[in-house]
């Protein structure tokens, strides 16, 4: 049998999907179900089950030669099991293991989220071509993956990358990960919105308070909203500088729901950039947006699995 498709699983704290991904990255069949967080494992196991289930009665099925997981993290690759933050039921649980029996036996390789963003922005997205790169997912939380030597490079634990729990604040607030001034502890969305409303900033008529309606107030020209994305802004480019000063990068991509700001985020981090990544050899650093859009976790997923044939 030809075995010219991977199946991939995108697995979050909302959603669980499913695709058969073709050797270009095309999704040709793809599968969805909301993700049971709030309940027990085996409940969170029958909808991945599920998901796979309508895969596996597709036509093209037999054309599958392996499985690619991108989960939420953290994971732990070479034990096959994940914990993700937001799926409190899952505690070292053993996707692998379980996936591989569905699925009638087919390897099986697992990344992390921000892995899986990463091979797919290096695959067909924003960091195609560019041997070197970061790629940042700053959404509810800031999580991230590394392309060295032209290889998406997830570390043995498949976690390599999470720029979010590096320190740019020695003395900052305490971090739910036990560090203090953690990357995520200032640039994620809820923390934007959180920073903006205890300096003044409220929300419009429609009581939006997220990151993105602070990014609307930005844009019309709230001086404690635009301190607000100009602080993620330069938490994100210490980081980022960290990272490139240690790898040597060509490039970082910023993708997420707060990169849907758009210039009330990319001008601030292409300024702060200039104040923190300041060696010759970091000159050719471009930062620039995602453009995978909500496919990039299927799409690294199968990237991941490609990898592994
Ligand atoms: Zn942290």
């Amino acid at each position: 049998m030809h075995t010219d498709l991977v199946a991939a699983l995108d697995i979050g704290g909302t959603k669980i999907a499913g695709a058969l991904v073709d050797g270009d990255g095309s999704l040709l069949v793809r599968a969805q179900r909301p993700t049971p967080a709030r309940e027990g494992a085996e409940a969170v196991m029958g909808s991945v089950d599920e998901v796979l289930g309508e895969l596996m009665a597709s036509p093209l099925w037999d054309r599958a030669g392996s499985v690619g997981i991108g989960s939420a993290g953290p994971v732990d690759a070479a034990a096959g099991t994940v914990s993700p933050v937001n799926v409190p039921g899952w505690r070292d649980f053993p996707l692998v293991e379980r996936v591989h029996k569905t699925a009638g036996g087919l390897s099986v390789a697992l990344v992390g989220d921000g892995v899986a963003m990463t091979a797919a922005e290096h695959w067909l997205g924003a960091a195609r071509g560019y041997d070197n790169a970061l790629c940042l997912v700053v959404s509810t939380g800031v999580g991230g993956g590394l392309v060295l030597g032209g290889t998406p490079r997830p570390g043995p634990s498949g976690n390599a990358g999470h720029i979010g729990h590096i320190s740019v604040d020695l003395d900052g607030d305490p971090c739910p990960c036990g560090a203090r001034g953690c990357v995520e502890g200032i640039a994620s969305g809820p923390n934007i919105a959180r920073r903006a409303l205890e300096n003044g900033w409220r929300p419009g008529p429609d009581g939006d308070a997220t990151a993105a309606a602070v990014a609307v107030s930005a844009r019309a020209g709230d001086p404690v909203a635009i301190a607000s994305y100009e602080r993620a802004a330069q938490a994100l480019a210490a980081g980022i500088a960290a990272t490139a000063t240690l790898a040597d990068l060509d490039i970082a991509v910023v993708g997420g729901g707060v990169a849907g700001a758009g210039d009330v985020l990319f001008v601030p981090l292409r300024r702060s950039l200039r104040e923190y990544a300041t060696l010759s050899y970091l000159r050719r650093l471009t930062v620039a947006p995602a453009v995978m859009g909500t496919d990039a976790g299927l799409v690294g997923a199968a990237a991941a699995a490609i990898a592994l044939r």
